[in-house]
């Protein structure tokens, strides 16, 4: 049997992503050692009795020493308070990552950070479920799912490689993009479509209380899977949009002209060219399911672990 590629992984953050990552790290021996530390004294004895670290560490300071692999799994706005605490306890040559949901907001909070001799490569797996905390993980999540890096310049190649191949083995495809691209891809494809169904749940739940009862009977027509989405973690998504406002506002002003050419249609009764666009929409489907990112099975978000694996 190879060595495995690591000898400590340190994770700072155990909620869904911290603790998917430890599950799966483990089930591949991709590490010889896996700690970790959490922000609250709950979730770090919630750990410990899951049992899924070697070692759960009270600080962030303690879990990073010895780490040749440390990877940041806390909302994006906190990555800065984390850089700068384990900046000077980080070992010569440790690579750090992370996994948040915007790139150059993180890359700008963490890089000032990390000492010379140590490697810097922003990451984002691109998956989840609506599910939080350390109860949530599970070995399989990232099987099959895209992770993304987005290396600075100064980062080694072998750091990267190194890196690519960790993700590999937790069953992830890797692709390398630069932090900005990576943004403006992710606003389109997953905080635009989470804050639609953040916003779509919060007009129902402003309805008057007879059409919303009403709504949650039929909510098998659709609304169902924005519920899903709109079920996520608030704290995460709050910080999402706080750190990608640019690439955010740039679609949602696309999105807000294509609804209205759509209200306009209806307006006009222009059927034809309702059905052109849903026709267009529907092969995006099947393409989605040609690359194997998604079923054709409608389980109406009762995939795995009782949800179903989202960005
Ligand atoms: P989560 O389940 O809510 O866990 C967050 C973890 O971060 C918890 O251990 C929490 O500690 C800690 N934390 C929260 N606020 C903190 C702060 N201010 N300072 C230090 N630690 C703090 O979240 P998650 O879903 O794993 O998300 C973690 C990261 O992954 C985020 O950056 C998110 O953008 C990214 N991501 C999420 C998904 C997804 O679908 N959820 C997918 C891809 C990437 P306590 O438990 O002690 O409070």
């Amino acid at each position: 049997m190879s060595a495995p590629l690591f000898n400590r992984v340190a994770l700072v953050g155990l909620g869904l992503i911290g603790s998917s990552i430890a599950h799966a790290a483990r089930a591949n021996g991709v590490a010889k050692e896996i700690v970790g530390t959490a922000r609250s004294d709950k979730t770090r004895a919630r750990v410990k009795e899951l049992g899924f670290l070697d070692q759960v560490m009270e600080t962030a300071a303690e879990a990073v020493a010895g780490a040749d692999l440390v990877i940041i799994c806390v909302p994006v706005c906190a990555s800065e308070a984390v850089a700068r605490e384990i900046g000077p306890h980080l070992s010569p040559g440790a690579i750090v990552t992370d996994v948040g949901s915007v790139k150059s907001s993180v890359v700008a909070q963490v890089e000032p950070h990390i000492p010379d001799g140590c490697t810097f490569i922003a990451g984002h797996p691109v998956a989840g479920t609506e599910h939080s905390g350390p109860d949530a993980g599970f070995a399989e999540l990232f099987e099959g799912r895209w992770c993304i890096l987005t290396p600075a310049a100064k980062a080694t190649p072998e750091a990267t490689d190194r890196l690519r191949e960790f993700w590999s083995t937790l069953g992830s495809n890797v692709d390398i993009m630069d932090p900005e691209h990576h943004d403006l891809v992710l606003a389109i494809t997953s905080h635009i479509p989470h804050l639609i169904a953040y916003n779509i749940v919060g007009t129902v739940a402003d309805l008057e209380t007879d059409t919303r009862s009403e709504v949650i009977k039929y909510s098998a027509s659709g609304f169902r899977d924005f519920t899903r989405i709109a079920a996520s973690d608030p704290a995460m998504w709050r910080d999402v949009f706080l750190s990608n406002k640019e690439a955010v506002l740039e679609m949602l002003g696309r999105f807000s002209e294509d609804l209205s050419g759509l209200q306009r249609a209806i307006r006009r009764g222009d059927g034809e060219a309702l059905e052109k666009m849903f026709t267009r929409t529907r092969d995006i489907r099947r393409n989605i399911i040609d690359a194997g990112q998604e079923t054709e099975r409608a389980d109406f978000g009762r995939g795995l672990s009782g949800s179903s694996k989202k960005d």
